[in-house]
């Protein structure tokens, strides 16, 4: 009965779509997404037509009334964005929050997702990420986030679009150390999937060598600041090798 499905969808190869994301697709009532056209498309290549309830961010609040009010009806619904997974630097949290405060069952449907897929192949060994999603467009408010994040131990992950990828990666290369690792990771699971890492330093020069490195959707991983017990092991290092070229 009564139950709204949080479907993640693929975030470029259509296989990339889960059997249990297909089983809810089909026995759903209505989907509610994004974009129409999108998501209509999306569901043709499965094999599946429903009806399609408009829930993006510019109406989330009127959204999420028809959705309850269909939902106490005994409706089943699945919510889904454009790609990835809803909520995550996409429509949904409103939604979902409303349908959670009206005491009604909110099932998650796990999948693709642009920042796991590109942590999981970049090889930064951390067990902690800090998931950022977009920055500020204001290159202002951008550079005061990214200054608060300067002491971050924890890997950074960024999504950015193709008409900023060249902006945003210069500001991270003038605001953290040099020497730290970007991976830049575009058109994850579609044809033309690039994932490069370098140091900061060197990441601008990659970026410009070759316009195809800016296009498509970018996630950006950048390792943390070295902790403070890596900056004390580092300095016992230094005074350990002062000693040992003293010794006789
Ligand atoms: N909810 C989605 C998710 O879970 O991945 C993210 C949606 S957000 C509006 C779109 C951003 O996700 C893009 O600008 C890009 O930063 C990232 N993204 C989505 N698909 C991607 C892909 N195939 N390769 C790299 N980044 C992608």
């Amino acid at each position: 009965g009564a139950t709204l499905y949080v479907v993640a969808t693929p975030i470029g190869n259509v296989g990339d779509i889960s059997l249990r994301a297909l089983n809810v697709l089909t026995i759903s009532d209505a989907v509610a997404c994004e974009d129409t056209r999108n998501t209509s498309q999306l569901l043709a290549r499965y094999g599946l037509s429903k009806p399609l309830l408009a829930a993006h961010e510019h109406n989330e609040r009127e959204a999420a009334e028809k959705l309850i009010t269909r939902l106490q009806q005994g409706e089943r619904i699945a919510l889904v964005s454009d790609a990835g997974t809803p909520a995550v630097s996409d429509p949904g949290a409103r939604i979902v929050d409303a349908v959670r405060a009206a005491g009604l069952r909110v099932v998650p449907l796990p999948g693709a997702s642009a920042a796991l897929a590109a942590l999981s192949a970049c090889g930064l060994v951390n067990d902690r990420f800090h998931f950022i999603g977009f920055l500020p467009t204001k290159s202002k408010q951008r550079e005061a986030m990214l200054e608060s994040l300067r002491h971050e131990t924890s890997t950074l992950v960024f999504y950015e679009a193709p008409h900023r990828i060249v902006e945003t990666v210069a500001a991270l290369a003038a605001i953290f150390e040099p020497t730290r690792q970007i991976v830049l990771a575009r058109e994850l699971t579609k044809l033309f999937e690039e994932i490069h890492r370098c140091p900061l330093a060197e990441a601008p020069a990659w970026l410009q060598a070759d316009p195809h490195r800016q296009k498509g959707e970018f996630v950006l991983v950048v390792e943390g600041a070295p902790s403070a017990a890596d900056d004390a092991s580092a300095e016992a290092e230094r005074v350990l090798k002062i000693l040992l070229a003293e010794c006789p």
